[in-house]
């Protein structure tokens, strides 16, 4: 039995060893070989560590090559990558650590110390970003052997665990979606042939490592392909720009592409050698989609996908890229939308909470066999918690989130709806609708509005223009101009501390 990950990856494969797989920006690269090389290194240190086949790998540490390395060394031994949003407290990372009893926690250097006392006795090593000029790395290099060796990659089935990813909890207690080495393995072949990632392609990579999109999307749909990708610590749109002409896709999150078009510099020239912009995430806005046609010529590709199941949805790659949808179930992946009340499937047009199906959907959520028997159908139906409704066309369209949804009098209000029509007014740049506990009504609608510098900040404004486009029930009670909604790295915009912050606004 081989290692099924490592080897849909095409670890191993020496016919390609010669090419380039990541270039830094420093203009440092690692080729194919290195890539075989180092995560042979890494797989070294951690069994040296102790790490055994099945063990959680704890990671977290700024982006790096060397982190994506330590990644696939992981894989390559066996064990279960376990990565960590950079931006959680030592706290945080002791309900992690506690929940998921990793045999090792990797952490930056400026952490350690205070995840110490939050790890509970679990060995930490440090890993921080590697450079010429850094004589301190990281405890963890001290481990990785000069040479490779003959590392023979540990057996792992389909079915194996290949990562634990938390999702990022919004309500309740985070958990840990458990991702079989298929799971992985298939979304990554899916997704290169869908999008026609070959050896040619240069890839701009400017996500974080430790979610789906940049950890997997990106960089698994770049192996299995044999690409290549520009390698970016962050998102800087100066960087990204930069890099436009020597790249031929880029995967990002709704804010990079509003941000690059706040730039002047974007424009077709710039863009003339690329062939995919890919966004997802969060919603993509219709107006950025149209904006980004008419300032490039190119479509953005809008695909939906969340961390339990990786990729679900894409629009095509040839064919009409429809702006405010999400497109078609990807290939070997099943979609229904179903009514959450009653059950029954819902017809075109109707929104219900959409399920899925098929080799992505993940493994069950890590020691909570109670929320997994929720979640997961015995069958192997996933509830997404998303609401979405399928159009005439077949393009699936997200509504957003179910816990989301506001019961206003009785009624159900579907945020997005709202929002569209606020997004459409003059002045608006945009908006996040959302449910607050209400005397009379239960929940009452609240918009809250970003406008356009200089534009007026009356309610007026957009309480008027709404009032002949949507019912009663659904227009907002109250609106709230702020400069910017809250976002997280992802770009989702933050409902609940949104929720939060304005729980007592009809509490009299
Ligand atoms: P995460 O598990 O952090 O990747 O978050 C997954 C959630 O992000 C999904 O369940 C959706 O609610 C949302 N999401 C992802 N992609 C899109 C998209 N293209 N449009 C709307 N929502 C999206």
């Amino acid at each position: 039995m081989t290692n099924h990950l490592a080897a849909a990856l095409g670890i191993g494969r020496t016919d390609r060893h010669d090419r380039r797989f990541a270039t830094m920006p420093d203009g440092r690269y690692y080729r194919y070989a290195d890539v075989d090389g180092v995560s042979a290194r890494f797989a070294r240190a951690v069994q040296a560590l102790g790490v055994q086949p099945g063990d959680r790998v704890a990671v977290q540490v700024e982006k790096s090559i060397e982190a994506l390395m330590l990644y696939l060394g992981v894989v390559r031994a066996g064990a279960v990558f376990l990565p960590l949003n950079t931006a959680y407290t030592p706290a945080e990372i002791g309900y992690f650590v506690g929940d998921a009893e990793p045999t090792l926690l990797v952490a930056d250097p400026s952490r350690a110390e205070a995840l110490a006392a939050a790890a509970g006795g679990v060995r930490i090593e440090t890993m921080g970003v590697w450079a010429a000029d850094n004589p301190d790395p990281g405890s963890l290099f001290s481990h990785v052997p000069e040479a490779p060796g003959d590392f023979a990659d540990v057996a792992r089935g389909p079915d194996d665990l290949a990562a634990i990813l938390y999702t990022s909890g919004t309500t309740g207690r985070s958990k840990g979606a458990m991702l079989s080495h298929e799971n992985l393995a298939s979304n990554a072949r899916v997704l290169a042939a869908y999008w026609r990632f070959t050896a040619d392609d240069v890839l701009i990579h400017a996500l974080p490592i430790f979610h789906t999109h940049g950890l997997f999307v990106a960089t698994n749909t770049t192996l299995v392909a044999g690409s290549s990708m520009l390698f970016q610590p962050r998102f800087d749109a100066d960087a990204v720009l930069a890099a436009l002409p020597e790249a031929t896709a880029l995967m990002g999150v709704p804010t990079f592409y509003t941000r690059l078009l706040a730039d002047p510099r974007l424009d077709g020239a710039r863009t003339a050698g690329m062939r995919l912009f890919v966004a997802g995430s969060a919603p993509l806005l219709a107006e950025t989609h149209r904006q980004w046609e008419a300032r490039t010529g190119h479509a953005i590709l809008e695909r939906y996908g969340m961390t339990e199941a990786s990729m679900i949805t894409s629009n095509p790659y040839d064919g009409a890229r429809r702006a405010g949808t999400v497109g078609h179930p990807l290939p070997g992946v099943s979609l229904r939308i179903l009514d959450p009340e009653t059950g029954a499937e819902c017809p075109p047009g109707t929104v219900g909470m959409i399920h899925v199906k098929g080799p992505n959907v993940f493994r069950g959520y890590w020691r909570m066999p109670e929320k997994t028997a929720e979640e997961l159908s015995p069958e192997g139906w996933f509830v997404t918690g998303d609401l979405g409704t399928i159009d005439s066309e077949g393009y699936v369209v997200i509504v957003g989130r179910g816990k989301d949804l506001i019961i206003s009098g009785g009624f159900n209000v579907y945020p997005k709806e709202v929002e569209g029509e606020i997004d459409r007014l003059p002045g608006v740049v945009e908006s996040a609708v959302i449910g607050v506990p209400h005397p009379d009504f239960g929940e009452g609608v609240v918009a809250v509005v970003v406008p356009e510098a200089g534009a007026p900040r009356e309610a007026a404004q957009v309480l008027e223009p709404l009032a002949d486009r949507l019912a009663r029930f659904k227009q907002p009670k109250h609106v709230i101009f702020v400069d910017a909604l809250p976002r997280n790295t992802m770009g989702k915009v933050q409902k609940k501390a949104l929720r939060d912050a304005h729980a007592l606004l009809f509490a009299g």
